[in-house]
């Protein structure tokens, strides 16, 4: 999955400054300024950035091992401004070609390492976080950043808002040794998924798995097991997975606006086509491999 790699990732609450190796998010919109070729991202630091660039105001976000990473808002700039006259010398075609540029989301989703996309995408989940509370939504006041914990703060009312994380549940159903894969309806992600929902106020998220069940296929489910967890941060989510059994009649009845299709693999018939950074990926793979 995306955040399986060997650095440590740190969000705990400081404030360091950024120094010359620490890593620079700058964002505009949901792009990422950054090197990207045959398939690698490479984020820049701060020395590879212009001196107008480093004057932006960062915010700290997380530290991957040592490096801090920091991040800032590029919605003013163009990829012309943003790199570093001394860094632009000398350049060759390669170079030019390799050279610092914004790399969307949706792009950058498919290149490695994995800890320089997921790095990116959690600074975009937090970068869409801070644009989205410049202002109080209960007052209209401008907030600012808590002293003490991360979140933002009316001074006028008080009001506390914390980031964005939406709980949803991924749910693979099995009966013996079928499973039940699904395709999304007009989604730009087309392989096979699970049945997949967001968590609703008020219930238990073993609940949310029952109700997502039924309502995307009118099946019943029992022996609900949770497998893992992934911040998906592409969406401000947090995925929860469950394995369950069918409970009774295996007749799917398709919520149509939700899916084009569903339906029972066997575990020797599951097309190997999945994605291999998400949990979905992980679950139908671990599922296909006898787990
Ligand atoms: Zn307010």
């Amino acid at each position: 999955m995306l955040q399986d790699f060997n650095i440590r990732y740190d969000n705990a609450f400081r404030r360091p400054a950024p120094n010359k190796d620490s890593l620079a998010l700058l964002y505009h919109g949901d792009a990422v300024f950054a090197q990207a070729a045959n398939g690698c991202l490479n984020l820049p630091v701060f020395a590879d950035l212009s001196p107008d660039v480093r004057a932006l105001p960062w915010r700290y976000g997380f530290s991957l091992g040592e490096q801090t990473v920091f991040l800032a808002d590029g919605d003013e700039l163009s990829g012309e401004h943003a790199a570093s006259d001394d860094g632009r010398r000398d350049m060759n075609a390669a170079d030019r070609e390799a050279a610092l540029r914004f790399v969307s989301s949706k792009e950058l989703r498919s290149m490695g390492p994995k800890e320089a996309v997921f790095a990116a995408a959690v600074g975009e989940s937090l970068h869409r976080w801070y644009g989205a509370t410049r202002f109080c939504g209960r007052c209209g006041k401008p907030m600012r950043d808590s002293d003490t914990e991360r979140a933002r703060v009316c001074p006028a009312c008080a009001l506390t808002v914390y980031p964005k994380i939406c709980p949803a549940v991924i749910v693979a159903v099995t009966d013996g040794d079928r499973l039940l894969l699904t395709k999304y309806r007009g989604r730009a992600f087309k392989r096979y998924a699970l049945v997949a929902g967001f968590h609703e106020i008020g219930e238990t998220i073993e609940d949310t798995v029952r109700r997502e069940v039924f309502e995307e296929t009118g099946l019943r489910v029992k022996n609900l097991r949770y497998y893992k967890s992934q911040p998906w941060v592409f969406t401000d989510s947090l995925l929860l997975g469950f394995f369950c059994e069918l409970d009774g009649s295996d007749k799917i009845t398709l919520q149509e606006n939700e899916l084009s299709e569903a339906g029972w693999y066997h575990r020797t018939e599951i097309p190997d086509d999945y994605s291999s950074i998400s949990l979905t990926g992980e679950m139908i793979g671990s599922f296909r491999a006898g787990g």
